[in-house]
């Protein structure tokens, strides 16, 4: 690739910085078109904690003021609390790696600071892309602007993936808020917190020294209970630590809540060659496994690297195929509430709590160390089973039988569409 290639990539979000930059480093004349104006970045409420994989890719990318900024929390895993005053369990990166956390305007806005300074890189912000083809891009304003390749980093909207596709089907999910908590601790500062409980779990992780972000996820069915500030301070209150209710609760009487839709598209379609897609526009799951930022720095390190779009395509539909299988069973095990799906909630956190092994194998396919449909299948199976020992033995085998075969279908779908070949 020479300065001759260029390339257009719509969309400053982590995703999009990344791929800027990687190309710009490997010679290329970058346009990187971002609609927000200068400074809005700190009014989302998006992804703040980084997987191992994802710190790497920082460092490759030369972003590395990001997280060895002194005083960034480096996590080292998760902690599990199971409820009913249950002891917590905790889950490691392994080998001792480490994964960061942060607020997420400002990993966005230390990026595009570092953007702003490279070489190659022609960034406008304030500019909206309304349309896309296989030559390049039309703004808002009307003008147009030509490439060898329009990159869509566009997120869970994205136009680049509505030009090719049409409307998006991704499937809402929940709702989620996020509450800022500052001057209190998390329980182990290192690292991430997931609440089981009420309404559905809660995360908690410390984004800062003593500054605690806390996700509380609803489900949808409470779409109308959750505008009330008092439904959500009790639903939430016997799930949450005695140490962060009462300043919870401040926050939330006090209005002081952001929500956001999770919304799940299958990873399955990186676009044409002439107009890609990567990030959340590729494809987006819940953000309880926290893989999409992750997802979007390692696909733009990729990218780049791999003259070959189709390869890129391939190899991405397989690393990322068992993580997000992973994070929608976790989701769904962790929020349903029928008694077989309760029963394989527990039975996983005892496979977690008795077996190291598994604690390590649960680790290492969130990091995309496991492409085998099978790594995700024998664990699961494992639960499935154990679950069926320790059912609800008030329920009928009829409803428990019909839980089981819900359970089974979609690692049965994943299965399939590993055998199917995508659209390209
Ligand atoms: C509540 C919540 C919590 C999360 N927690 C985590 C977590 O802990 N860890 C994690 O890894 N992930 C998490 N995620 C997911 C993570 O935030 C996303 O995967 C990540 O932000 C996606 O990055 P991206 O660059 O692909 O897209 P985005 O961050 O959505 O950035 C897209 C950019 O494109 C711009 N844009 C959009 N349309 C246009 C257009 N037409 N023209 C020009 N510019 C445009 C937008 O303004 C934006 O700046 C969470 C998500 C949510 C909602």
């Amino acid at each position: 690739m020479s300065k001759k290639t260029k390339i257009i990539v719509v969309g400053a979000g982590p995703a999009g910085c990344a791929v800027a930059r990687a190309y710009a480093l490997a010679g290329c004349s970058v346009v990187l078109l971002e609609a927000e104006p200068e400074g809005k970045s700190h009014k989302r409420f998006a992804g703040e904690w980084l997987h191992p994989q994802g710190v790497e890719a920082l460092q490759q990318l030369g972003f590395e003021s990001i997280p060895s900024t002194q005083g960034r929390p480096r996590g080292r895993g998760f902690v599990v609390y199971p409820g009913h005053g249950e002891s917590p369990v905790k889950l490691d990166y392994v080998e001792g790696q480490r994964g960061l956390a942060f607020h997420h305007g400002d990993l966005v806005d230390e990026m595009r600071q570092v953007l702003a300074q490279t070489d190659g890189v022609n960034f406008r912000f304030g500019v909206r892309v309304v349309s896309v083809d296989d030559g390049g891009v039309f703004l808002e304003n009307g003008e147009r602007l030509e490439a060898d390749r329009v990159v869509g980093a566009d997120g869970r909207s994205s136009v680049v993936r509505r030009s090719l596709r049409g409307a998006s089907p991704h499937k809402a999910m929940s709702a989620m808020t996020g509450i800022l908590l500052e001057g209190v601790k998390a329980p182990y500062p290192d690292y991430g917190h997931v609440f089981l409980g009420k309404p559905s779990f809660l995360l908690g992780y410390e984004i800062a020294p003593s500054v605690v972000r806390i996700c509380v996820d609803v489900p949808l069915k409470y779409k109308t209970e959750m505008k009330d500030p008092e439904w959500l301070i009790t639903a939430i209150r016997e799930t949450l630590p005695p140490v962060w209710r009462q300043p919870c609760e401040e926050q939330i009487r006090a209005g002081h809540l952001r929500w956001q839709a999770n919304h799940f598209l299958a990873r399955a379609d990186y676009g044409n060659g002439r107009r890609v897609l990567i990030g959340d526009a590729a494809g987006h799951t819940h953000p309880l496994t926290a893989t999409g930022i992750t997802n979007g720095l390692v696909d733009a390190i990729q990218l780049v690297q791999n003259k070959d779009f189709r390869v890129f395509a391939r190899n991405r539909r397989r690393a990322c195929r068992v993580p997000e299988l992973l994070s929608r069973a976790l989701y769904d095990c962790f929020s349903k509430e029928d008694a077989f799906s309760n029963s394989l909630r527990r039975a996983v956190v005892s496979l977690w709590r008795n077996d190291e092994r598994e604690r390590d194998r649960t680790m290492g396919l969130l990091m995309g160390n496991g492409r085998s449909f099978f790594s995700f299948a024998g664990p699961f199976l494992k639960a499935l089973f154990g679950a069926w020992q320790g059912r609800d033995q008030s329920t009928t085998m009829r409803a428990d039988l019909a839980s089981i075969a819900s359970w089974i279908r979609l690692p049965m779908a994943y299965a399939m569409a590993g055998w199917v070949r995508p659209k390209s």
